[in-house]
């Protein structure tokens, strides 16, 4: 039946005959008089209603009826010059007394939120986030095809992809005693994609991992997805992916993102702000003034350089006038990173220190100038292992800025992490810092088989306001290096084989140079969005600890399911 939208009227269709249906948004019974905010997927309308039937909040009615110009104009609705004076109205379904207002602010628990879904999402917050979601989809997909990029979808039944999460397994009937993998990513997919003449390759994918929940993840989440032949540095992909991420800001939030975007070194990132996913809205870099110490005046901290360690310092605007208190606050978080403590310099009225008379006013001033700290500021030193020192003050540089609002929240700083180790310290043994098919930089090659801590990979995040927002890398393309690879991960020949059979095999029948990236599509919706956790823009997300509340998934199935797949439950 042909009806109007409620959100769409205006002045203009004074005295014309609509016909609108839609959720009963609020009532107001005036005796006599009702009257009802009607609400469709295009916005609210006011109705007028004489001796109408008893409404209540989510009733679904369809109402034939005028529309008027209104007396009182409302300037808070787009639709508030008019109302509907209903002449017609007819009840289409029954709502009970709501376990959650859509009208209302306030919310009930988290669990009864994603109980009464379907009432949650009629929320306008939830509303606008799934179409914010859809138009960032919209721009994606838009952009990439411009770019002659293909969709391909992967299949969702296959074998572990490691990506160092847990795999989700699903047991196979018809061959009994063997499982498949829900995908951790399509990792292998897209590169053998690539091998298979789809130069350009993306999907808006779904992923499952099965971890331990955090706020920001989900047991099953969604990745942009994509990969391109005949590349060999990771400067070759940074201007698309600069422009798809602009497109996308753009297109969706109207946000302008000055390219190009900044290359930050890991080694950097890490010395400078203590992470390796550097909130870059905000300075407060730590600074390094090991050289200050390292021929005295402090025996602990020349101790300390001369070991290999490092004396790091962070400057904290306005900081002075802390208290000690405050200050064995700080102290306390810095120890929880294993450091023995902190000391300070508080660049008061007069210059203190936590040093008392050890450290000359020269060497306190030196450090001020190598922080960019003024009077007024607090500068905090760590000393330990360089990483271990700059991770800590890379903590309270975050918690300290938002303590003192020094982030501004209008702001996106987006850069390229690049120059990661390809390796990483395992349990006893290395792991890939990424995943095993990420490609040495060619320059480091001669150490792989000397010392593979050295080698830097081709492999890069892209961070935005202190959040990793992508993360991909050149492939190795080759099947020999890729074996040794394995060999250096503790994957033998055989093991290699068995998992990855399929792969090397491919690598051997033509395989370009080739090289991805994966978007985490709820992050990056979540940042425009605003919203400060992932499950406010997945339509039905799971609870933190993995049960969907709507569906009571996960739940136990019958006996006659489990015997068809072969198997029995431990009591
Ligand atoms: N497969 C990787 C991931 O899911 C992304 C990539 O390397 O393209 O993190």
């Amino acid at each position: 039946m042909q009806r109007d939208k409620c959100g769409e009227l205006r002045r203009e269709a004074a005295g014309r005959k609509v016909v609108l249906a839609g959720w009963v948004h609020r009532v107001r019974d005036l005796g006599g008089i009702t009257f009802v905010d009607l609400r469709d997927a295009s916005g609210i309308v006011q109705l007028v209603l004489r001796n109408a039937a008893h409404l209540s909040r989510e009733d679904v009615i369809r109402i034939a009826g005028t529309v008027r110009l209104r007396e009182a104009r409302n300037p808070s609705l787009p639709t508030g010059d008019i109302e509907v004076e209903a002449e017609e109205v007819e009840v289409l379904s029954r709502a009970k007394p709501l376990p959650l207002s859509v009208a209302e602010e306030g919310l009930p628990s988290e669990e009864t939120r994603l109980r009464y879904r379907y009432l949650d999402l009629r929320r306008p917050q939830m509303q606008r986030n799934l179409r914010l979601r859809h138009r960032a989809c919209m721009a994606i997909r838009t952009y990439l095809d411009r770019e002659g990029f293909v969709e391909v979808e992967t299949p969702m039944l296959t074998r572990s992809t490691p990506e160092g999460a847990r795999d989700f397994l699903v047991p196979s009937r018809l061959a009994r005693g063997t499982f498949y993998a829900l995908p951790q990513s399509p990792q292998l997919f897209k590169q053998i994609l690539v091998t298979s003449g789809i130069e350009r390759y993306f999907q808006i994918v779904r992923c499952f991992r099965d971890e331990d929940l955090r706020a920001d993840r989900q047991p099953e989440f969604t990745q942009l997805d994509l990969e391109m032949a005949f590349l060999e540095d990771p400067e070759e992909l940074f201007p698309l992916l600069e422009g798809l991420a602009s497109y996308v800001f753009r297109e969706t939030i109207g946000v302008e993102i000055a390219l190009p975007l900044p290359r930050l070194p890991y080694a950097e990132a890490i010395a400078h702000y203590g992470s390796d996913k550097p909130d870059l809205r905000f300075g407060m870099e730590i600074a390094d003034v090991s050289s200050l110490f390292a021929a005295g005046p402090l025996r602990l901290f020349a101790e300390v350089v001369a070991g290999g360690g490092a004396v790091r310092a962070l400057p904290v605007p306005g900081g002075a006038g802390r208290s000690r208190g405050e200050l064995a606050k700080l102290e306390e978080a810095a120890q929880g990173h294993g450091l023995p403590g902190l000391a300070w310099v508080k660049l008061g009225e007069a210059v203190t220190s936590s040093f008392g008379k050890h450290v000359s006013a020269e060497t306190l001033s030196a450090i001020a100038a190598q922080t960019g700290a003024h009077r007024g500021d607090l500068v905090l030193l760590a000393a330990g292992r360089p990483e271990v020192a700059s991770t800590a003050l890379g903590d309270l540089r975050l918690r300290l800025a938002a303590e003192l609002s020094l982030i501004p929240q209008d702001r996106w700083a987006l850069a390229w992490i690049v120059d990661f180790p390809l390796f990483k310290e395992g349990e006893g043994r290395l792991e890939s810092e990424h995943h095993p098919f990420t490609s040495p930089r060619d320059e480091d090659l001669p150490f792989l088989a000397r010392d593979p801590s050295k080698v830097r990979a081709k492999c890069y995040d892209l961070v935005v306001n202190g959040i990793e927002l992508a993360s991909g890398s050149i492939r190795i393309h080759r099947r020999e290096l890729q074996e040794q690879i394995f060999r250096i991960l503790g994957i033998g020949e055989e093991e290699a084989e068995r998992r990855f059979g399929f792969f090397l095999r491919a690598l051997e029948y033509g395989a370009p140079p080739h090289g991805g990236i994966a978007f985490g599509l709820d992050r990056w919706v979540m940042m425009m969005a605003g919203e400060d956790s992932i499950r406010e823009v997945i339509a039905f997300p799971k609870t933190t600890t993995g049960a969907c509340p709507l569906t009571d998934a996960p739940a136990p199935v019958d006996e006659g399911q489990l015997r068809e797949l072969g198997l029995r439950l431990e009591p």
